[in-house]
């Protein structure tokens, strides 16, 4: 079939995804320590050395979004970086605007198996799709 077959090229062409947040932070330098906090969705902290927690409490998915979204402060500065902006970061790294776009198209709209893909909730995945799109 037509379409199963432009999907399998598509998933071959991007197996880079879902992008893998944890790896990425390691890299950088990042200590990644995940527990359950009361309370703490999720933190950076610079000293005396980077460090970013999550909240094992939380969803996966939205876990990796936390995560990338403390890589833009990390990478970006944590003070005159809003946190809005780190969203919008967050979100591109984790959902490429072409690849996203493509993938959306292949799925017939936006939902779980695009989610699957980048490996985001659709809460964000949705709210991805409206900033593309506006
Ligand atoms: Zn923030």
């Amino acid at each position: 079939m037509r379409a199963g077959r432009c999907e399998d090229e598509l998933s071959g062409a991007f197996d880079g995804f879902p992008v893998d947040v944890r790896a990425m932070a390691v890299q950088m330098g990042l200590t990644v320590l995940e527990g359950e906090w009361r309370g703490l969705p999720h933190a950076i902290c610079l000293y005396p050395q980077p460090l970013v927690i999550l909240n094992r409490r939380r969803p996966e998915v939205m876990r990796r979004f936390d995560l990338a979204h403390e890589l833009s402060h990390y990478v970006l500065g944590v003070e005159k970086y809003h946190s809005r902006a780190a969203n919008q970061w967050a979100a591109t790294l984790l959902m490429p605007e072409a690849v996203f776009k493509l993938e959306v198209i292949v799925a017939g709209g936006v939902n779980l198996t695009v989610c699957r893909v980048f490996g985001v909730s659709l809460a964000a995945a949705k709210l991805r799709f409206a900033e593309l799109t506006a």
